[in-house]
């Protein structure tokens, strides 16, 4: 077994994908202490600067005084504390949903939630760049998995119409892709799983917060809340803390309560999370000059790196890629810009198509123009020096 796990981990560091842990010693702002040293975060998704936020602590705290620290046991024994209800009740008005189910991760929301769903004999189509969580439930599930290319229409409608008309069908997408920073087409899914009879579910860990005028995500920003079927979300990004979400109609609600093992077989947040959620839903919905900070520095840093001659791919939002190809180039890079006080973290196979690596720069609404300046003028330098630009 020992040569085993020796073997791979040597063949992945060949190949300059080997990943360790990095320690952050402070509270998870626009600059950030990293193994001793102070730099300028380019790489989280706490867009709005909520994770530190007062009013989000001061919620938590006075959830730990009342409900002490962890709920005990997993939600349908005796795990379910009124903190659920509420914030449930809470997100379904968020979403103008009839009903919310609130998980433990974003991730389990997903892969329970598409594997609770969908089975063998059933299609699924997902596009090309859906996040792990994504795969993994459509992995989970059984059914065939049908990849469409990234946000292609008439591909994906060609590949929906190959597949028997009777068959139970779900068009799975991001809202906003996490990797590269994209929109999904969502009028155009919606017209396409209404003309071929699909379910439509659409993750929005990365748009809430940052699309839409409430900053409720990709369906409020085009009008189409009403015709996605299945809306997913996470608390773990924008919202500045931890959980998933599925909003949808009551029967969806009662139905994963019951089959979805992701919700049942763990235990429920501890309180401090669901009430520091419930504040950030709230701050969220009354906050636009958060989204329009987030807005104007995104397009204000896509713009620059685009001049200086780097490859952004389409980004359109918060999250920029900053396209290198190599993996091994990518993370000698993404250590050089850390040596000079910018942290962007490399991204590589299997996140990403191999000779796809690249450093994927998010933008927060934290952010002081002049760190926004800094950190430009050094990813520029390092282009330069590693022949990039
Ligand atoms: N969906 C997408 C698009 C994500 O990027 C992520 C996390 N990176 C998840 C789901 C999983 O969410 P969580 O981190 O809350 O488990």
């Amino acid at each position: 077994m020992e040569a085993l796990l020796t073997d791979t981990l040597n063949c992945i560091k060949q190949k300059g994908l080997y990943r360790a842990f990095r320690s952050l010693e402070s509270a998870p702002g626009p600059v950030v202490t990293i193994n001793g040293k102070r730099v300028i975060q380019f790489s989280s998704n706490n867009y709005l600067g909520l994770a530190n936020h007062p009013v989000l602590k001061r919620a938590a705290k006075e959830a730990v005084e009342k409900y002490g620290v962890g709920v005990g046991a997993s939600r349908l024994i005796t795990g379910n504390i009124e903190l659920y209800e509420k914030l449930e009740e809470r997100m379904a008005r968020f979403k103008h949903t009839e009903s919310a189910l609130i998980f433990t991760t974003g991730y389990q929301a997903n892969i329970g939630t598409i594997s609770a769903l969908m089975g063998p004999g059933d299609f699924i189509f997902s596009d090309s760049l859906n996040h792990a969580s994504v795969i993994d439930g459509c992995r989970l599930s059984g059914a065939r998995i049908i990849v469409y290319p990234h946000r292609d229409l008439d591909s994906l409608e060609k590949l929906i119409r190959n597949t028997p008309k009777d068959s139970k069908k779900l068009i799975l997408t991001d809202g906003v892709f996490s990797m590269n920073g994209t929109i999904a087409p969502l009028p155009g899914l919606v017209t396409l799983a209404k003309r071929y009879d699909c379910w439509l579910m659409v993750d929005e860990a990365h748009a809430t917060g940052i699309l839409g005028k409430l900053g409720k995500g990709t369906a409020e920003y085009f009008g189409v809340e009403e015709e996605v079927d299945i809306h997913m979300g996470t608390f773990s990004k924008s919202l500045g803390s931890l959980g998933g979400y599925i909003a949808g109609n009551q029967k969806l609600i009662d139905f994963l309560t019951n089959k979805c093992r992701s919700l049942i077989y763990t235990t429920g947040l501890p309180p401090a999370v669901l009430a520091a959620d419930l504040a950030a839903v709230d701050l969220v919905e009354k906050s636009p000059e958060l989204r329009e900070k987030v807005w104007k520095r995104a397009n204000f840093v896509r713009e620059k790196l685009n001049k200086l001659g780097f490859y952004t791919l389409d980004s359109e939002t918060q999250i920029i890629p900053v396209l290198i190809g190599n993996a091994a180039l990518t993370m000698e890079f993404s250590h050089y810009l850390f040596k000079r006080g910018v942290f962007a973290h490399g991204i590589r196979p299997p996140t990403v198509p191999e000779g796809l690596s690249r450093v994927r720069i998010s933008v927060m609404a934290t952010h002081e123009w002049e760190d926004l300046l800094y950190g430009v003028e050094i990813l520029g330098e390092a282009g330069k020096k590693f022949g990039i630009i």
